[in-house]
């Protein structure tokens, strides 16, 4: 891996694109610095070697120009307080006032640049915006795994500038490792455990991961289209009628690969999508007309836990049930408690995507799994065997 370990960064101007896409409210208060934090082992490697910290990143999703919610200003106040010195922030990403704010640069100095994506060019991946950037420093290094499956200009197009001076930050490095540690040598048994509303964005990686692993855990609500493909009543349950031939096709591929599918025997249905509902536990096949599941039942929390508890190696990405509601959350919680136990007794466990990451904040599981992945849909796209434009970039000569 191309990375900056031993890179000589003194004095130097070093363009970080780091993933500085955190929440805020309404006050602009950043509600979760997760990403900040993931940066900063990168930050303080180059400011400690004497670099010049040019950081670029998005925020939300402006409309091709300035918006003041989406200005990264705000974060400048959360960063210096965490790397305890002071930020210096440029109001434009590219041209002759960034240049000028660069030039008053020391070494060790930090600036962070405006919204990249006030410029459309950002998300088309424009090749004299991405020059524009490159013109700024000396050396890139690529840090933000949350954008790494786009081939936008600050994330891929960029690298081409910089042929001999590119490297992967320790964020994008360490995704990279442990993405390739579970995929390609994996200690056996290999369970993932795939959930989440929908079967329509996972069912590349399913398939992909057919290759891998040797069980498949399906749950949340993509669960009950499978369970509807078997002929069960699923009520009001969702359901994706136009993936039921999908979900048919995949239970036979998985028995025709000798890979253990795992879909929930049992499931807790409510008569509203509420907290506060009417709620029994049925057969996942057999539940009332007028109710809906909105978690795995007891059954099924057992049957994987044991599964889950015998594996060497874990992939985790979708909750398995409507974690955000208190009385739905237990599937999703218990699922969790036999990750971290297995963790415990030495498997190696890498949880990716915004939910399962929440839920696994949430439940104070995050010190207890082996990695936890800072990019949903990058991941994903890992797992489905798709090149990652931001990483190609960096190591293609
Ligand atoms: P995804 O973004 O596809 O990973 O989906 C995550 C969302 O799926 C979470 O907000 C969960 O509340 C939701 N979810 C999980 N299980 C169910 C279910 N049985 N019915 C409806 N939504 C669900």
């Amino acid at each position: 891996m191309k990375n900056i370990q031993d890179v000589s960064l003194e004095g130097k101007r070093v363009l970080i694109r780091v993933d500085f896409n955190v929440p805020l409210d309404e006050h602009f208060n950043i509600t979760d610095n997760s990403r900040i934090l993931a940066a900063l082992p990168t930050i303080k490697k180059v400011i400690s070697c004497g670099g010049k910290a040019i950081l670029m990143s998005h925020l939300g999703r402006p409309k091709d120009s300035f918006e003041e919610k989406f200005s990264l200003k705000h974060i400048v106040k959360q960063l210096s307080k965490l790397i305890d010195r002071t930020v210096a922030f440029s109001s434009d990403c590219i041209g002759e006032s960034t240049t000028a704010d660069i030039s008053k640069m020391e070494n060790g100095d930090v600036l962070v640049l405006e919204n990249l994506r006030f410029y459309k060019e950002e998300k088309l991946g424009g090749l004299k915006f991405a020059k524009q950037l490159s013109e700024l420093a000396d050396i890139y290094i690529n840090d933000a795994f949350g954008t790494a499956h786009r081939a936008h200009a600050s994330t891929a197009i960029i690298a081409d500038y910089f042929p001999n001076t590119k490297y992967f930050g320790f964020l994008l490095s360490g995704e990279i490792e442990s993405l390739e540690k579970a995929l390609t040598t994996p200690k056996r048994p290999f369970t993932a455990i795939i959930g989440g509303a929908k079967i329509s964005g996972k069912i590349d990686v399913i398939k992909s991961l057919f290759d891998k692993v040797d069980n498949l855990i399906i749950g949340g609500g993509m669960a009950y289209t499978f369970a509807k493909a078997c002929s069960g009543n699923i009520g009001k349950s969702l359901v994706e009628e136009e993936k039921i031939a999908l979900a048919k096709q995949l239970i036979e591929d998985a028995k025709n690969r000798g890979v253990n599918l795992l879909l929930p025997s049992d499931s807790v249905n409510a008569n509203d999508f509420k907290n506060d509902a009417n709620t029994n536990i049925t057969d996942i096949k057999n539940i009332a007309d007028e109710y809906m599941g909105l978690d795995i039942g007891p059954e099924s929390i057992a049957s994987f836990s044991s599964i889950i508890k015998n594996s060497k190696t874990i992939i985790w990405n979708g909750p398995m049930g409507v974690f955000e509601m208190e009385n739905f959350c237990k599937g999703t919680k218990e699922i969790g408690e036999a990750i971290c136990e297995a963790t415990e007794n030495g498997a190696f466990s890498l949880v990716g995507g915004g939910d399962s990451v929440a839920a696994v904040k949430k439940f104070g599981f995050a010190d207890k799994v082996s990695y936890i992945s800072t990019g949903g849909g990058a991941m994903l796209e890992y797992l489905e065997g798709k090149e990652l434009p931001g990483v190609v970039a960096i190591q293609k000569s």
